[in-house]
């Protein structure tokens, strides 16, 4: 008899939401992570793209209850890098061959904000060239932003649904935060002619392994061409994390968690870049390459300037807070030569779903 990961490897989308649900839950989770490993390398070999990450400000007019940086969280010093700054930091990443760069930031719309993102991205492209990759994860923006935004020469976007359940997305955000616009974004995007990412929290208080595999079967339904998902962290500052108990035994199946997550989405959607969150890492020392094992294809580290860094804690346990983008790029090289796979060196890293998705 044919396994469910057997069947799930052959084809995508070829499990029910029941099958989803049981893949997620495999007993044997080696199994589970090497089928998903064979599916990424048939589809993207055993090959890494980085993507240079900015955290250029954590001001935010949002107040989700479970992130660090929210706009209701007093003990934050807030910042914005200027444009400057955010230039030098993407010519690195640039020179440091990692083909790639990704700007996040806390949500701010207007068109002050949509005017500046405008100017830095017209001069990351003037100094990188157009053959660079520039992903935005800036949040909520009217069609028109997103417009002008790619025009100036953004490629992909990153915006999660956190979760495909609209009734635990209520129940993690003030009541003026909407799952429906949030949504429609994604269709914004695309129209836009985004690369479009979306992806969820994993470990969400309250979420089954039912929702996780809707959250798996709506990455399908909007047909995204990237995810970037990673565990739930409670950051002892918000509403949702504060008091909660935090042992190693939670980190561990918080992980676990997170790599089923990463496994059981490349054996559903074979072709789409998938990320390692930096959530992994604050897991384990290990969890961005073991992310990798188990179904990822790209990673994305941080080079922000070290005097923000600890400023833009969204969880509890953020690594690499006192170290510089080039003793990350050092250990991150080590890290994936260990492991046995190759960092795509100088090139976009485009999502082989989205190519696909062009060729008709
Ligand atoms: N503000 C933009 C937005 O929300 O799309 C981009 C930045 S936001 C900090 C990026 C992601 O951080 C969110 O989509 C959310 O999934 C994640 N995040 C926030 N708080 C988190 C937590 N406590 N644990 C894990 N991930 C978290
Ligand atoms: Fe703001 Fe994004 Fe954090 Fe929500 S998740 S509070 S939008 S930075």
């Amino acid at each position: 008899m044919v396994s469910l990961l057997e069947k799930a490897a052959a084809q995508p989308r070829a499990l029910t939401h029941r099958e989803l649900a049981e893949v997620l839950a495999w007993p044997d989770a080696s199994a589970l992570f090497n089928a998903a490993y064979d599916v990424k390398c048939r589809h993207v070999g055993r090959r890494v793209a980085f993507r240079g990450l900015v955290e250029f400000g954590n001001v935010c007019e949002k107040d989700c209850f479970y992130c660090g940086i929210r706009r209701g969280n007093a003990n934050v010093r807030r910042y914005r890098m200027d444009a400057d700054a955010i230039v030098r930091a993407a010519e690195w990443v640039c020179k440091a061959g990692y083909g790639s760069v990704v700007l996040q930031s806390g949500e701010l719309t207007g068109e002050e904000n949509a005017a500046f993102v405008e100017g830095v991205l017209r001069r990351i492209v003037a100094v990188a060239g157009d053959g660079f990759g520039i992903t935005l994860s800036l949040g909520e923006q009217t069609e028109e932003t997103y417009r002008r935004w790619r025009e100036a020469g953004a490629h992909r976007y990153l915006l999660r649904i956190e979760t495909s359940n609209r009734e635990l997305y209520a129940r993690l955000h003030p009541a003026d935060h909407s799952w429906e616009r949030r949504r429609d974004c994604l269709g914004a995007l695309r129209r836009c002619g985004y690369q479009v990412g979306t992806g969820v929290m994993c470990g969400l208080p309250g979420q089954t392994t039912d929702d996780l595999a809707s959250d798996i079967e709506f990455f399908a339904a909007e047909d995204v061409d990237m995810i970037g998902m990673g565990p739930y962290i409670p950051h002892p500052d918000t509403p949702l994390g504060r008091g909660v108990p935090w042992t190693p035994a939670d980190a561990k199946d918080r992980l676990e968690l997170g790599l089923r997550m990463i496994a059981a989405t490349r054996l559903y959607l074979h072709d789409v870049n998938i990320a390692a969150a930096t959530a992994l890492q604050a897991l384990d020392p290990e969890g961005r390459e073991k992310g990798l094992l188990a179904g990822a294809n790209v990673m994305m580290p941080n080079v922000t300037e070290n005097q923000y860094r600890a400023d833009y804690q969204l969880y509890a346990g953020k690594p690499c807070l006192d170290e510089n983008a080039s003793v990350c790029r050092a250990c991150l090289e080590r890290r994936i030569a260990a492991i046995g796979e190759e960092i795509l060196w100088n090139a976009r890293g485009d999502s082989p779903h989205w190519k696909s998705r062009l060729d008709g």
